[in-house]
């Protein structure tokens, strides 16, 4: 039987509900020198926030060593009521110390595993899926030796692999190394950040290979592609791949969290729902923050 695994364990796909498909409650990195999600009250008040909105689950897509305080996740998940599924894997190499990733050379895919079987550190917590990163229009040494290793981390138990994509792009890069390569099934695959390279020829071909596409933000980075969103879901959607579509706030530095005045979490119920359901029909946005994540995040677990 398929489940989600959540940072409370396993819990059966139906009970997920609305999902914010692509999202961070702790985060740091050297890239974001002051605006850490670091801070646990804040990040319990943006989940009650999001559970007043009407969500009712969260994956946060924080990988290895970037401060995802796994330990923190069951008392907040229970707490506010929320469902939260954690990551293990690794992002780019900026993001890290380069003694932490000399430290994983060789074993990376054994530590995806155990993070993901037996649980993160001594937290208890087991990671629910994999994150990796692409780069800007391809793919580096670092993004093919993570990615290697998260498909072995894939084979071993059966997790899904969550993509970062640099500013969107290089899809059909990264399909082509984790579908075509490494043998990953395209519906193990979400790719993450479409939304900020809204090319449709590309959504569309990166569809066709049965991977899951994710939309998020808005945020101060994306500014300038969050308002074509819409169109390229519905574009999506209109091709055929509504079933294979995810949404998610993406929060990653402090001052975009709402309880800090920026949209946060519950933007994606409050103004992104009602837009895409003025674009698509409420059925489809009802599919694409429910039942697609159920999906997307279920897993048949060995
Ligand atoms: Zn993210």
């Amino acid at each position: 039987m398929s489940s989600v695994r959540t940072v409370l364990g396993d819990v059966r796909p139906e009970d997920l509900g609305v999902c914010d498909a692509h999202d961070h409650l702790f985060l740091r990195s050297p890239q974001l020198p002051g605006r850490e999600l670091n801070d646990a009250a804040a990040a319990r008040a943006e989940s009650a926030a999001f559970r007043a909105a009407g969500g009712t689950a969260v994956v946060q897509w924080t990988p290895y060593g970037m401060g995802r305080r796994a330990a923190d996740l069951p008392l907040l998940s229970r707490a506010t009521g929320v469902h939260l599924v954690c990551a293990t894997g690794l992002h780019q190499a900026a993001h890290y110390a380069p003694e932490l990733l000399d430290g994983l050379r060789g074993r990376l895919a054994e530590v995806l595993v155990d993070e993901l079987t037996r649980g993160i550190g001594t937290s208890g917590v087991r990671a629910g899926l994999i994150k990796v990163a692409g780069g800007f229009h391809g793919l580096d040494a670092h993004a093919r030796w993570t990615m290697t290793a998260a498909a072995e981390a894939h084979r071993a138990t059966g997790a899904p692999i969550a993509v970062h994509l640099e500013l969107g792009t290089g899809a059909l890069d990264v399909l082509d190394l984790l579908c075509g390569e490494l043998g990953v099934p395209g519906d193990r695959v979400v790719l993450g950040h479409l939304n900020r390279s809204p090319d449709p020829a590309v959504h569309r071909e990166a569809a066709a290979s049965g991977c899951w596409l994710a939309f998020d933000g808005p945020s101060r980075a994306n500014h300038a592609t969050d308002w074509r969103m819409p169109e390229a879901v519905r574009a999506l959607a209109e091709a055929g791949f509504g079933d294979r579509l995810l949404l998610g706030g993406d929060t990653v530095v402090a001052g975009a969290r709402s309880v800090d005045g920026g949209p946060g979490m519950p933007y994606l119920l409050r103004r992104v729902r009602p837009r895409l359901v003025a674009e698509l029909g409420a059925e489809h946005v009802e599919r694409i923050l429910i039942h697609n994540p159920a999906r997307a995040f279920a897993v048949e677990w060995r």
